[in-house]
């Protein structure tokens, strides 16, 4: 049997990170075996729905290079992929565990299930459950008499719930985790379809992963306890279980906890693939497209966030990444999120990149009104690529390439500067003219020159480098100037000089 397996978002806000690597890993393995990689919209709960969650979710897999081979709006055979329009499929199943004796009808009404609450706390049950222990003492179809049970159900009020065996291991082997044993006596009875018909999570998501028939599971660890339901659940309906792996932890930077999106606004990095605008908290939040991130680089980060090939290579394309990935080698522990190294994985992307397969991506992050032709665009990223992290970094980084300093750095320049070096500078702007179109050959001259007359290089060229970048960061000076140009390179000269001249006078 081909391998299917199937990310299952549910469109409740965008994609969080962890979200994208659980999508990367299930990729990964479909690819890697021939099969099929399915995406599935959960969104059988109405009421968290997000405008415009789904379409984020699609657009970021699509950025990402993930493209789904089934899917809303990507085809398959056995859609539809989005669960609200699947509802009528489920009922059945949950109506067969109810005539199997493995479900039953409640009617509980809120203030009934709170007052549950309540008087099992009372009594020192913390957390109550609906369960084996209580199930007996509320209004469901195994309390009332049939005849009453029967019409609440005529009228709609019944919602079905999962009757879990009293005192039973249920086990189930995890493939990162090996065998998972949970005891029935910590499991509650969970709903599984609503009055309205609509399935809970749970069924739907049983039903769909054997209709789908999807053979691995790849989901984060927060469903581990659910999976003690979905395997009763498969045994109650008579169907093969899929294989399940549950993912480590993504945590944050520092101190305790799973990353949360407050994280990112807090420590100024992304957490979400593409930017998103909350509508309620009215806030932006960044997203690692936006922040200049190549998606080749942020998979790389992400695969290794939870999984290793078993050895140190840590660069890897996606064919590699596809060709190494195994669900054996996947860790159980928390994996940190470290914004330096996903940095660091952007940075080896760009240097590892032709600057002509970097132009249209610099391109698309333009600063609004800057206007730059293809081939100098192109030079600066040539000239630049190996001091940057991101995209956007080779307009603020490298600003001097596209503008004149605006600002110098004072302290530099009163250290080094006397009014006698200016003739010596004149002729240095001299020399930047001759060799305008030759860097080696400029910076032979201009260095010659500084030792033919026995003037400090440590004082000449920093200087240099202030008047044309305003900085004393960045590459070589005279690749600098050639890229510039002698004409800009001059103007640039005359009005630091003057800048010169007025903070020391
Ligand atoms: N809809 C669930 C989620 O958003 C899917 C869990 C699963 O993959 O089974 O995480």
């Amino acid at each position: 049997m081909s391998v299917r397996v199937r990310f299952a978002p549910s469109p409740t806000g965008p994609l969080h990170i962890g979200g994208v690597r659980t999508a990367l890993y299930n990729y990964l393995l479909a690819k890697q075996q021939g099969g099929a990689f399915i995406l599935r919209i959960e969104d059988t709960d109405q009421k968290r729905l997000v405008p415009g969650a789904e379409d984020y979710i699609k657009q970021s897999l699509e950025w990402l290079g993930l493209t789904p081979d089934e899917g809303p709006g990507y085809g398959g055979e056995h859609g539809p992929y989005r669960q609200s329009e699947r509802k009528d499929l489920y009922a059945k199943y949950a109506e067969q565990m109810v005539a199997d004796g493995n479900a039953y009808y409640a009617f509980d009404t809120p203030e009934e299930l709170d007052k549950m609450r309540k008087d099992q706390e009372a009594l020192g049950h913390h957390s109550a459950k609906y369960d084996a222990r209580i199930r007996l003492q509320m209004r469901n179809s195994l309390t009332l008499d049939q005849e009453e049970a029967d019409k609440l159900i005529a009228e709609g009020k019944g919602i079905i719930r999962l009757k879990m065996p009293a005192d039973e291991d249920v086990s189930f082997v995890d493939l990162v985790r090996e065998k998972v044993t949970f005891n029935t006596d910590q499991l509650d009875d969970k709903v599984i379809l609503k009055a309205d018909g609509m399935p809970t999570y749970h069924l739907a998501n049983i039903v769909d992963d054997h209709l789908m028939e999807i053979t691995h599971v790849i989901r984060g660890e927060e469903w581990l306890s659910s999976t003690a339901h979905h395997v009763l659940m498969y045994r109650f309906l008579g169907w093969e279980a899929p294989k399940f792996t549950h993912l480590p932890l993504i945590l944050k930077p520092t101190g305790k906890g799973k990353l949360s999106k407050r994280d990112g606004a807090k420590f100024g990095f992304a957490v979400f693939p593409m930017e998103w605008y909350d509508k309620k908290e009215e806030v932006t939040y960044a997203g690692f497209k936006e922040s200049g991130y190549d998606p080749k680089a942020l998979l790389n980060f992400l695969v290794l966030l939870g999984w290793n090939p078993g050895n140190d290579e840590e660069l890897m394309s996606i064919e590699r990444m596809t060709e190494l990935f195994s669900l054996d080698k996947i860790v159980k522990s928390g994996a940190r999120f470290d914004v330096d190294k996903s940095k660091w994985f952007n940075q080896q992307y760009l240097m590892s990149t032709p600057d002509a397969h970097l132009l249209p991506p610099v391109k698309a992050i333009k600063p609004e009104g800057l206007v730059v032709e293809d081939a100098y665009l192109t030079k600066v990223i040539g000239l630049m690529k190996e001091r940057v992290h991101h995209y956007g970094d080779f307009y603020t980084e490298g600003s001097y390439f596209f503008s004149a300093p605006t600002e110098y750095d004072d302290k530099q320049i009163k250290k080094r500067f006397k009014p006698e070096i200016v003739p010596h500078l004149e002729v240095i702007k001299a020399m930047v003219s001759t060799h305008s179109g030759d860097p080696s050959a400029m910076s032979t001259a201009v260095k010659g020159y500084l030792s033919d007359k026995e003037l400090k290089m440590g004082v000449y060229l920093p200087l240099l480098r202030i008047m044309i970048c305003g900085r004393l960061t960045g590459p070589d000076l005279f690749d600098i100037i050639v890229a510039l140009g002698a004409e800009e390179t001059s103007s640039r000269m005359v009005k630091a000089s003057e800048y010169f001249n007025a903070t020391l006078s």
